[in-house]
């Protein structure tokens, strides 16, 4: 996820209680390793092993191998099938870590510059106090989610029978934004992250003589009016109340000056929030290429791959999830009604199967940036028990519920 948050104020309350939440510094122990050894999707091998062991020495029953490295840990017995999901990613990106401290990256071109080393301390740190006290009545399924970025880890634990195997009634997910305050919280009911939908367009025409034009149906000109049409739906053919964006992103024809190619080929993004949007937009896209070919006498063939469903928080577990942040850290601690982004999540794929809410925890801001997906990024410590704390109370809170 790559997004810049808008900042809200929020004073850090701490929470008085009886927890037995890991030390920070022994959770801050266990980010930093995991930062130290950041992995790439489904190659999170040592990382699922650190997971495992952790989880077995909590008391949690452990599966691993699920969509290749991902880990489930399971918690509670209990008499009543309340069952409640919690997810953090594991994998890092190919960047070379700047930072210099002495946890930056140990592998050259690897690195954990999304937080996912972060979320994975939180959530252990909330097992290990959940398992320390008396037995769930119900079930807490720790899922730590391989190939988050890009690659569909989500899906493939789906596929894996994520939730035939462990059956929840929700499924919950928490992810860092710099830019927000740190360890405040923030969410919002429906569409959190866009949809994204991939394009490729094949303009074929007949090439020939860059001096005699008149001869050839030019792909070029062709494309140079497709891409110009193709900016023009997203102002007049989506409501302005609706956001999405349409970007090429690349574009490809002939090779030298006096040749007029007889191919040319677009790629490009679609990003939306509602499946009505979304298929209004693909359709629009279709029919253009269809003007556009017979306007410029050239074929056109295009073709779309979904990379993403929008993240769509269901309502019920979205209320839910915000009262518990609220409970923890006051009204100030959580926005509620946060704005959506144009980034997208894998974590969509879990919650058009279960219901459930993607939370925001602010990584708070620091001088010069610090942004997702940047060389100099990093998880801040600091918000490590705000995020374990969310966990512990969620899960309490949830297997608490007298009903469905
Ligand atoms: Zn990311
Ligand atoms: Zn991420």
């Amino acid at each position: 996820m790559a997004v810049f948050w808008e900042r809200v104020s929020f004073t850090a309350k701490t929470m008085q209680s009886d927890r037995v939440l890991p030390s920070a510094d022994e959770i801050t122990a266990w980010r930093r390793y995991l930062h130290s050894r950041p992995e790439l999707a489904f190659d999170e091998v040592h990382t699922a092993t650190f997971i495992a062991e952790k989880l077995r020495e909590f008391g949690c029953d452990v599966h691993t191998g699920i969509a290749e490295t991902g880990v489930v840990g399971i918690l509670g017995k209990g008499l009543t099938d309340r069952a409640i999901g919690l997810r953090a990613d594991m994998d890092a990106l190919p960047i070379t870590e700047t930072n210099d401290f002495p946890h930056r990256s140990q592998r050259e071109g690897c690195m954990h510059a999304c937080g996912h080393d972060g979320h994975m301390a939180m959530l252990l740190a909330a097992a290990r106090e959940l398992a320390s006290g008396e037995e769930p009545d119900g079930r807490i399924y720790f899922i730590f989610q391989p190939a988050e970025e890009g690659a569909g880890g989500g899906a493939a634990m789906i596929r894996d029978g994520l939730f035939d195997r462990f059956p929840m009634e929700a499924v919950f997910g928490l992810h860092n934004v710099p830019g927000l305050e740190a360890g405040s919280f923030a969410t919002r009911t429906g569409p959190i992250m866009a949809a994204l939908d991939l394009f490729d367009i094949r303009i074929a025409g007949r090439g020939g003589h860059a001096a005699f034009p008149q001869n050839s149906s030019d792909v070029i000109v062709a494309a140079g009016a497709l891409i110009s049409v193709l900016q023009t739906i997203i102002s007049r053919n989506v409501s302005p109340a609706d956001a999405a964006v349409l970007s090429v992103t690349a574009v490809e024809a002939g090779k030298t000056y006096n040749v007029l190619p007889d191919t040319a080929s677009l790629k490009g993004a679609i990003r939306s929030f509602t499946p009505e949007v979304r298929t209004a937009i693909i359709d629009r896209v279709l029919a253009v290429c269809r003007g556009v070919a017979e306007a410029y006498g050239v074929s056109i063939e295009s073709s779309f791959e979904v990379a993403y469903p929008a993240t769509i928080n269901s309502e019920r577990e979205t209320l839910f999830a915000s009262e518990v942040a609220q409970d923890l850290f006051g009204t100030d601690g959580i926005n509620g009604n946060c704005a959506a982004q144009m980034a997208s999540e894998d974590f969509a794929f879990m919650l058009q199967e279960r219901p459930g809410c993607y939370m925001l925890i602010g990584n708070g801001s620091r001088q010069g940036g610090c942004l997702l997906h940047s060389s100099d990024y990093d998880f801040n410590d600091a918000i490590l028990e705000n995020g374990a704390q969310y966990w512990v109370a969620l899960a309490k809170a949830w297997l608490a519920r007298s009903s469905v």
